[in-house]
């Protein structure tokens, strides 16, 4: 147990070899290979953000995840465009809106993460 790495449930995929999880930090899916224990999150470039710890459950992917990875994609890229626009246009509305989507999402995340990883240890 080290409190300084979250636990995440590493969900069966497609590929024998790689796992994918629903990331606390971005709410999109992320794939590392198949093995338990810490990783670095693929979205922290240069954000300093901390890893987390792989658990391997094996169940499939849950369609819960894959819907909250495709509205986190979703915003991020609305995001994107935003500020691609207000650099060419110079006006700038304040992007709040979304971005308070965008940390609900990744609540929902972590939430859905811990009944996962409740549920697993449950049957153990
Ligand atoms: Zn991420």
């Amino acid at each position: 147990m080290n409190e300084k790495h979250p636990k995440v449930p590493g969900f069966l995929d497609d590929y024998a070899g790689t796992t994918r999880i629903l990331c606390l930090y971005c709410s999109r899916l992320h794939r590392h290979g198949r093995s338990p224990g810490n990783r670095v999150p693929h979205c922290g470039d240069g954000k300093d953000l901390p890893e987390y710890d792989i658990v391997l459950v094996d169940i499939s992917l849950p369609i819960e995840a894959v819907r909250i990875d495709r509205e986190a994609r979703r915003l991020h890229k609305v995001l994107q465009n935003r500020r691609h626009s207000i650099r060419i246009t110079g006006s700038s509305k304040p992007d709040t809106a979304y971005e308070q989507e965008i940390s609900d999402l990744a609540e929902a995340a972590g939430e859905f993460n811990e009944r996962i990883l409740g549920e697993v240890s449950h049957e153990e």
